[in-house]
C-alpha cells in the first residue's frame, strides 16, 4: 500500500514537472506583440481597441504606466499623428497628447490651417516609460522590444481609420513605422511610399521644440514645424 502510495506521488510529481517545463516553454517561445494580437477584438472599432488596450500586458511597462493611454480623435479623422508614447500629464490623465507638447502640436495645426476635427493622435507605446529621479518621473525612451509589443495596437488603430495621412512625429515613430533605418533628420516633411496611406510623412516631435535651448531657437523650429505641418493641409483639403 506503502509503495503504491509513492507510485502515485512520483507520477503526480512527473506530471507536475512536465506542465511546468511545457508553461515555461510555451512563455520563452511566445512573442510579445502575439499577446497584444490575441487582445485585437473581432470588431477592431476605435472605441472597442480602446476598450481592449485597457487590460494589455504585452510588455512590462504595464507595470510602470499608470493606464493604457490609447489614441483619440474624431471617427472620421483623415490624419493620424503617431507620437512617442504618452509623457508624464497623459499618463495621469489617460489622455494623449494634453500635455505642453500637445499643446504645441495644437498650435501649429492652427498656425497651419488643419482642422482639429480632421485629426487623431496616438503613440507607437501606450504606456508611459519613465524612471525616477527624485520626485519627479523623468521620460525613458522605450526599447526595440516595445515598440514591437505596442506594434498591434498602432496597426489596429491605422486599419481602423483608413486615414488618408499618417504623420510620424519624432524618431522612435519614425523608425517604427518606416524602419530602423529611417532618419527624421534627413527625410523630414517629405512624403514617403509606404503601405500605411497614401500620404506618410515624417517631422519632429513636439517636444523636441519645447526643449530648444533658447527662444529664438524654439520660434524658428516652430515655423519649420507649422511648414511641415502645411504640407498637410494641401493633401487634406
Ligand atoms: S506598452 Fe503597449 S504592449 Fe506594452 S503593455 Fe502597454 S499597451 Fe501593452
Amino acid at each position: 500500500m506503502y509503495s503504491l502510495f509513492i507510485r502515485l506521488e512520483q507520477f503526480w510529481q512527473g506530471l507536475w514537472t512536465l506542465s511546468s517545463l511545457w508553461q515555461h516553454k510555451g512563455m520563452a517561445k511566445r512573442k510579445p506583440s502575439e499577446s497584444a494580437n490575441l487582445l485585437i477584438p473581432l470588431h477592431p472599432t476605435i472605441p472597442a481597441l480602446q476598450k481592449a488596450a485597457k487590460d494589455c500586458q504585452a510588455c512590462d511597462l504595464w507595470k510602470r504606466g499608470t493606464q493604457t493611454v490609447f489614441g483619440e480623435g474624431e471617427a472620421g479623422a483623415k490624419v493620424i499623428f503617431v507620437g512617442e508614447q504618452p509623457g508624464d500629464r497623459e499618463d495621469l490623465e489617460g489622455k494623449p497628447f494634453v500635455g505642453p507638447a500637445g499643446g504645441l502640436l495644437d498650435k501649429a495645426l492652427v498656425e497651419a490651417g488643419i482642422d482639429r476635427k480632421k485629426v487623431y493622435v496616438t503613440n507607437a507605446v501606450k504606456h508611459f516609460k519613465w524612471e525616477p529621479r527624485g520626485k519627479r518621473r523623468i521620460h525613458k525612451k522605450p526599447d526595440a522590444a516595445e515598440i514591437a509589443a505596442c506594434r498591434p495596437w498602432l496597426d489596429a488603430e491605422i486599419a481602423a481609420l483608413r486615414p488618408k495621412v499618417v504623420v510620424c512625429l519624432g524618431a522612435t515613430a519614425g523608425q517604427a513605422l518606416l524602419g530602423r533605418g529611417f532618419r527624421v533628420t534627413q527625410h523630414r516633411g517629405e512624403f514617403v511610399e509606404s503601405p500605411l496611406a497614401p500620404f506618410v510623412m515624417a517631422t519632429v516631435h513636439p517636444s523636441s521644440i519645447l526643449r530648444a535651448p533658447d527662444d529664438e531657437t524654439r520660434h524658428l523650429e516652430m515655423r519649420r514645424f507649422v511648414a511641415d505641418l502645411k504640407k498637410l493641409a494641401g493633401v487634406l483639403s
